[in-house]
C-alpha cells in the first residue's frame, strides 16, 4: 500500500500523527494509498518553516517571483500525461477532463506571469505643497488554502500561484480524497525556481483545518468546497481576525426559452449536467423549461442523448463521457437524493439505479437519471446533489423561470438559452447570480475575470483569480512623504553679489 507524505520544506515528509485517510481508485473501488492526516504539531512546524522563508521570497523583485510562474507553466506543460493520469486515477474523472483540471489551473499561472504590473502601486504627485502621496501592495505573509476533491489541480493553483507571486508563504491543505496531485504540484513548482518552504502540502482533515484556522501566524485563508463547511470556515477564521474568502456549493439553472434551438440546449444541458459526473460547481443541475411545449421537445431530445452516454474508467481514455463519483459515501448519498425524489413525487424519466459495468462492479459509477415535473419543495431541488441526475422545473412563463433561479439559496452561475436579446438581458441584469452564461451552459470566467458565486455560494467580499486575487493576497500601505523645502538652497556656493 501507497503512504502518501506531506510536502514541507522542499521535501516529501511522513505524516507523524498517526492518523490516516484511505484514497480510492473510485473506479475500482479499492484503496490504492493512504494519506496522512496532519496534527495542529505538524501544521505548526510548516508555519514555522513558511514564516522563516517569506521575508526572502517578499524581498524577491516581481519580475524575478513572475519567472518562477512562467517556467512552472512550462513544467505543467511536460507533465501534463502525468498529472492527468495521476489526477484521473483518485477522482475518477476522464483523462480529457482530467487535463482540462490542469489547463484551467495552468491558465491562472500564466495571469500571475503579469504580477508586476498588477502590483503596481498608486501615484499621486503634488497632493498638496510638497507632498507625494503612494499606495503599495504589500503581501501578507503566511496564507493557506483549503481545497476540495473537484478539482484537485485548479482550485490549488488558482490560490497559491497568486499568493506566491504576490510574495507569501503559501500552506495548502488538499482534500484528502485525492492529495497525489497537489503534492506533484509543489515539486514542479520547486524545479521551477521556488524556494523552499514557500509552498508547502499539509494534508488532513478537520483537525488540520482548524490548527490552520487557529494559528496566529496565519494571515489569510481561502476555502472552496460545500457551504456548512464554507461558513463554519468564514466563522471561525473570521473571529480570529484573519482575512477569509470562502466557495460554497451550487445548485445551477438553465431556463429555456421557447425561441431556444433546443438542439443544443440538449447537447449543453448533457455536457454541463453530466459531465465529470455532475461534480462540478458549475454544473447544470436544474433544467427550467419556458412552457409545456419547451419541456415536452426539450425532454424528448435529452432522453436519447442520455441513453447514448457512455460511462467507464478513465482507463478507457475518449471513449468515456464520464467516470466513477468519488467515493462510496457520495454515492450513497445520491442514490438516497434520487429514491427521495421519487417519493416525494418527481417523475424519473431516465432511472439508472441499476446501472453496472462489467469488470468494475466495486466502482462507484452512477447511471445518469432525468427528472420532470420537479417541484420547489423537492428534497432533489432544494439540496446540491453532486452526481450525474438533471432535474427539470417546468416554469409558465419567463418571470416565474427567472423567480426559480433569484429564490434558490445558492447563485454560484445560471444560464439562458434563448434567441431573443431582450430576454438574455434582462436575465443576465436582474438575476441575483454570480456567474451568468448566455447560450453558454458553464460560464467560467476565463483567468483574468473573477470568479465567484452570490447568496450561500460565497462567504466573504473579494472573488477568486483575476484583479481579486491580487487584492485578496496583498495589503494597501499607503504613503505621504513631504520633503520640507529648503535643503538644496542650505548651502551657498555662489558669489552673491554684495548689497
Ligand atoms: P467539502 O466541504 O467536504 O471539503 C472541502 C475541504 O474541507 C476539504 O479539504 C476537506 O478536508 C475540508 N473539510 C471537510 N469537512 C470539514 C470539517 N468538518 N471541518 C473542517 N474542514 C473540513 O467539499 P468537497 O466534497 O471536497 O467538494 C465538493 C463541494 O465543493 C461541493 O459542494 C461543490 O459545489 C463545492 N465547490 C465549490 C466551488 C466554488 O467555487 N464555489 C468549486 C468547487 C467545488
Amino acid at each position: 500500500m501507497q503512504e502518501l507524505t506531506h510536502y514541507i520544506d522542499g521535501a516529501r515528509v511522513n505524516g507523524t500523527s498517526g492518523r490516516f485517510a484511505d484514497v480510492y481508485n473510485p473506479a475500482t473501488g479499492e484503496v490504492q494509498a493512504k494519506v496522512p492526516l496532519a496534527n495542529a504539531a505538524e501544521l505548526d512546524h510548516a508555519v514555522q518553516i513558511a514564516a522563516k522563508a517569506q521575508p526572502a521570497w517578499a524581498a524577491t523583485n516581481p519580475q524575478r517571483r513572475a519567472r518562477v510562474m512562467m517556467k512552472f507553466v512550462a513544467l505543467l506543460h511536460r507533465d501534463m500525461d502525468k498529472l492527468a493520469e495521476a489526477l484521473s486515477r483518485e477522482h475518477g474523472k476522464t483523462l480529457p477532463d482530467a487535463a482540462g483540471d490542469v489547463q484551467r489551473g495552468l491558465e491562472v499561472v500564466e495571469y500571475c506571469i503579469g504580477a508586476p504590473e498588477l502590483l503596481k502601486g498608486e501615484f499621486t504627485d503634488g497632493a498638496g505643497p510638497g507632498i507625494d502621496m503612494y499606495s503599495m501592495r504589500q503581501p501578507l505573509g503566511v496564507s493557506a488554502g483549503i481545497t476540495p476533491f473537484n478539482f484537485p489541480a485548479m482550485i490549488p493553483m488558482w490560490m497559491f500561484a497568486p499568493a506566491i507571486v504576490c510574495g507569501n508563504a503559501f500552506i495548502l491543505k488538499p482534500s484528502e480524497r485525492d492529495p497525489s496531485v497537489p503534492l506533484m504540484l509543489a515539486e514542479l513548482l520547486e524545479e521551477a525556481g521556488l524556494p523552499k518552504g514557500i509552498l508547502q502540502v499539509v494534508n488532513g482533515d478537520k483537525d488540520a483545518v482548524d490548527a490552520i484556522l487557529d494559528h496566529d501566524v496565519i494571515q489569510s485563508v481561502g476555502f472552496v468546497g460545500s457551504t456548512p463547511i464554507a461558513e463554519y470556515i468564514y466563522g471561525r477564521g473570521c473571529s480570529n481576525g484573519k482575512r477569509v474568502q470562502c466557495f460554497g456549493g451550487a445548485k445551477n439553472h438553465m431556463i429555456i426559452m421557447p425561441d431556444a434551438d433546443m438542439d443544443q440546449a440538449a447537447d449543453a444541458l448533457i455536457g454541463a449536467g453530466y459531465g465529470a459526473a455532475g461534480e462540478r460547481c458549475m454544473a447544470i443541475s436544474v433544467a427550467v423549461p419556458v412552457g409545456d411545449a419547451t419541456a415536452d421537445a426539450l425532454i424528448e431530445k435529452l432522453k436519447p442523448r442520455i441513453d447514448a452516454l457512455k460511462v467507464g474508467p478513465y482507463t478507457a481514455g475518449k471513449d468515456v463521457d464520464y467516470g466513477p463519483v468519488v467515493t462510496a459515501a457520495a454515492k450513497a448519498n445520491i442514490l438516497k437524493l434520487i429514491e427521495s425524489g421519487v417519493e416525494q413525487g418527481a417523475d424519473l424519466v431516465v432511472d439508472g439505479r441499476d446501472f453496472s459495468l462489467q469488470g468494475y462492479e466495486d466502482g462507484f459509477f452512477v447511471g445518469p437519471h432525468l427528472f420532470d415535473r420537479v417541484t420547489k419543495d423537492m428534497d432533489i431541488y432544494q439540496k446540491e446533489i453532486f452526481g450525474p441526475v438533471l432535474s427539470v422545473v417546468r416554469a409558465k412563463d419567463y418571470e416565474e423561470a427567472l423567480g426559480l433561479a433569484m429564490d434558490h439559496e445558492m447563485g454560484n452561475g445560471t444560464a439562458i438559452y434563448t434567441r431573443d436579446g431582450d430576454a438574455a438581458r434582462d436575465f443576465a441584469n436582474r438575476v441575483n447570480v454570480g456567474m451568468i452564461g448566455i447560450n453558454v451552459p458553464i460560464p467560467v470566467p476565463l483567468a483574468y475575470h473573477t470568479f465567484g458565486g452570490w447568496k450561500k455560494s460565497v462567504f466573504g467580499d473579494l472573488n477568486q483569480h483575476g484583479p481579486d486575487a491580487f487584492r485578496f493576497y496583498t495589503r494597501t500601505k499607503t504613503v505621504t512623504s513631504r520633503w520640507p523645502s529648503g535643503i538644496k538652497e542650505g548651502g551657498e556656493f555662489n558669489f552673491k553679489p554684495m548689497d
